[in-house]
């Protein structure tokens, strides 16, 4: 069993972060872009079947991939039989069993690459588990990634997005292509950036476009800066959950737009809202499918675990992959964007940040974050202002942990408005604090329950 250091891997990453400015990708990506960029722009307006063929057919060549190549997928596939060629229709590809997290885990390094030194480009996500994964990239992911970026900021800009234009991106590292033959540029500044700083580079640069956390942005709106004063139109937000009320708030604030994008790591683009607000999957990048509790495929419009296959990444192949949000899928909506085909709705943070009743029913974090709000409207209190953290220890009782500041709350009040989500065979308990709990990641998370699924 081959082992890879800490250092080993960070030397890795470093030739590879190298070897990916060198100036041969700028010649292949250029071309690929002038060739198909067209055709990328509208993959999404086809017919749901055109689509769903491709999809098929991708899907049936990583499948095969990943059984040949990856040892984990080797194992775990000839355990259910399977045999090189078998994924001919969409049942087919249903038999296959899922893949968790851990197992990631597990088999790092060598059996979810074909070779360790495919780690050479490589990306890690911590999730909401805070349990870090390592999944290798393969080049031809980056480069069809990097022309989805333009895609993206095409059609979540309503086709306003310019070659010349700049997006700057406030992230935990940088994208492995800053620009395409020098257009399309982006800039880079850490998360660790202080957000006086990170406000004087914008006035500095004035990017035309942002991207970075919902939280990060929250520490830019408190500032007081008015983004279009400095040239900012919209600014995307990620990897954190952030509600339509939240966002709507900063867009006012800050007097640009703010979409979201939902993406992992392990699957990249999952789905992007539209200026409409819709939410069309990015059905090139990734297949998504929806299911229950018990694995059981559910129907379109039915609510259930979010489960995807990356359609770019062969380097670690990412097949039927528990993503663990909970959505419903709706069909063939044409919307005013141009986009056709799957719209995922009403995405809520990952299972383990839902609150568990006694009666087993799984309340999504996003509805407490919407209630909060709501005390925030009732209470006046300005948006940044509020701190508040709900903790589940145990199946039965619920805390919620407060810091009150210089506004008063009304306590009970707001213990009775956590009832209107929760049965009150569930305790409820209201504290004020002056630190919360668990503040301690990059991300705060307001909703945590320490119940297991
Ligand atoms: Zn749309």
């Amino acid at each position: 069993m081959s082992k890879i250091s800490k250092s080993e891997y960070v030397a890795l990453r470093k030739k590879g972060e190298k070897y990916m400015t060198l100036p041969v990708h700028d010649e292949i990506l250029s071309r690929i872009l002038k060739k198909s960029g067209k055709k990328l722009n509208s993959f999404l307006n086809q017919p749901l079947e055109k689509i769903q063929d491709w999809q098929l057919k991708r899907i049936s060549y990583i499948v095969d991939y990943a059984f040949e190549n990856i040892p984990l997928y080797r194992k775990k596939y000839s355990e259910v039989g399977y045999k090189k060629g078998s994924i001919k229709t969409w049942d087919d590809f249903f038999k296959l069993p899922y893949l968790h997290k851990e197992e990631l885990i597990e088999g790092f390094p060598d059996a979810i690459v074909k070779d360790v030194n495919d780690f050479v480009l490589s990306t890690r996500s911590s999730g909401s588990s805070g349990k870090f994964v390592t999944i290798a990239v393969s080049e031809e992911a980056i480069y069809k990634d990097t022309l989805q970026t333009v895609r993206q900021f095409n059609m979540q800009s309503g086709g306003k997005y310019r070659p010349e234009d700049t997006i700057l991106y406030i992230y935990t590292c940088p994208w492995w292509v800053d620009n395409i033959n020098g257009e399309y540029k982006q800039d880079f500044l850490p998360t660790t950036t202080k957000v006086e700083d990170a406000v004087n580079h914008i006035r500095k640069t004035r990017p035309r476009y942002i991207s970075t956390y919902p939280t990060y942005l929250e520490k830019i709106a408190s500032t007081g800066i008015k983004l279009s004063d400095y040239g900012v139109e919209l600014v995307i937000v990620h990897s954190e959950q952030s509600n339509v009320m939240q966002r709507k708030m900063l867009a006012e604030a800050l007097d640009v737009q703010v979409l979201d994008e939902y993406s992992s790591e392990e699957l990249t683009r999952i789905a992007l809202e539209c200026p409409m607000h819709h939410y069309h999957l990015e059905e090139d990048a990734c297949f998504i499918e929806i299911i229950d509790d018990k694995g059981n495929k559910l129907p379109d419009g039915e609510t259930g675990i979010v489960v995807g296959t990356n359609l770019l990444n062969t380097a670690t192949p990412i097949i039927r992959y528990i993503q663990g949000d909970l959505a419903k899928i709706t069909i063939s909506q044409e919307c005013e964007c141009g986009d056709k085909g799957r719209i995922i709705e009403g995405v809520k943070g990952r299972n383990m940040d839902s609150i568990i009743t006694p009666e087993g029913e799984y309340i999504p974090a996003s509805c407490f974050m919407d209630l909060a709000y709501n005390w925030f409207l009732v209470y006046e209190i300005p948006v940044h202002g509020l701190k508040y953290q709900f903790v589940q220890p145990d199946v039965k009782r619920l805390d919620l942990y407060i810091i009150e500041g210089e506004y008063s709350l009304d306590f009970d009040a707001i213990k009775e408005s956590i009832y209107s989500l929760i049965p009150r065979s569930m305790e409820v308990s209201v504290h004020k604090v002056d630190n919360l709990l668990y503040d301690k990641g990059v991300k705060y998370r307001p909703v945590i329950s320490f119940v297991r699924r």
